[in-house]
């Protein structure tokens, strides 16, 4: 399956949320535990940006027993992300130690999840669920201690929650905003590249919506700062939530009011317009030069896609 099939136009990764999260479960520790226990109950393993998988019959399978999990080493502190078919489903985390000791085994990888996303090693439907598993593992791992007091929190409500017995601060896993927007003019599209990004990949302009700002505000600021570009017209399209470790990309479109742009060296390697007919054949891996647009993957993707069709902006 290519990856235009398992993200199609307007179906990014993250976006198909397989759960029921049946958050009033989340109070009752009784429930929780008796879950656990339950033969039927499944888990997510994440390491950092990994999941691991079970290798069995040629295929991979993420989602695991949590006996499977268990003996694989994952933390015994499970995170409750809901229900699948009536199954509980759990996020787990393992440590570094434990998830060395699988690198030799043939029956078990611990393999990043975006290089098996992209390449549909992990079925996209389930992209949702292992994304909540990772941003909420990761948030447990970064937040013992109560940033009021620093006493080291205990996790409540099934993960959903840490509480400090000190100071009795609550704490919850943050989400956090991201602008990433299609800006055009006329017949061209502005489209930028990072250093880091693959040879030729250029994509939308993106940045943290910053404390007390819009996001229409955030848009026209993260364009003017990166591109020398002032925009009017900003538009929502969709989100995408991005596990890394817990943003939410807000995806948007913007026109934009002049075409000179300058850019800013210290956040991009490059900013340039592109025709409609070049950004189509980025998108497709066809461009003359070798340029290419983002992957399917990506929220960046449906954005420019979107416009490439004639729709947005
Ligand atoms: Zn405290």
């Amino acid at each position: 399956m290519s990856a235009f099939d398992s993200f199609p136009l307007g179906r990014p990764a993250f976006v198909t949320d397989i759960l029921d999260r049946a958050a009033h479960l989340r109070g009752h520790d009784d429930k929780l535990i008796a879950l656990v226990g339950n033969p039927a109950s499944r888990a997510y393993v994440v390491h950092r940006d990994s999941l691991v998988v079970k290798r069995e019959n040629g295929a991979s399978r993420a989602l695991l027993s949590i006996d499977e999990a268990l003996k694989f080493g994952a933390n015994p502190g499970t995170i409750f992300l809901g229900l699948r078919d009536g199954a509980a489903v759990f996020g787990m985390g393992i440590s570094q130690t434990a998830a060395e000791k699988l690198i030799n085994r043939e029956d078990v990888a611990v393999t990043e999840l975006r290089g098996m996303a992209m390449q549909g090693i992990v079925p996209s439907g389930e992209l949702s669920a292992i994304a909540m598993a990772k941003s909420l593992v990761t948030w447990h791992q970064r937040h013992g201690y109560c940033a009021n007091c620093g006493t080291r929190t205990a996790m409540k409500e099934g993960g959903w929650k840490r509480d400090c017995p000190n100071c009795k601060a609550e704490h919850f896993p943050r989400t956090d905003p991201v602008v990433i927007m299609l800006v055009t003019s006329g017949e061209n599209c502005l489209l930028g590249r990072q250093k880091q990004f693959p040879t030729g990949m250029y994509s939308c302009l993106a940045g943290f919506v910053e404390a007390a700002e819009t996001i229409e505000d955030a848009v026209r600021r993260e364009i003017r700062e990166e591109s020398g570009i002032d925009c009017t017209d900003v538009g929502y399209y969709m989100t995408q939530p991005w596990p890394y470790p817990s943003s939410l990309m807000i995806g948007c479109t913007a026109r934009a009011l002049n075409e000179d742009i300058v850019v800013d060296r210290t956040e991009l390697e490059d900013a340039r317009w592109f025709t409609r007919d070049e950004a189509r054949l980025m998108l497709t891996r066809q461009h003359p030069e070798g340029l290419a647009g983002p992957h399917p993957f990506a929220i960046a993707h449906h954005l420019v896609g979107r416009w490439v069709h004639g729709e947005g902006a």
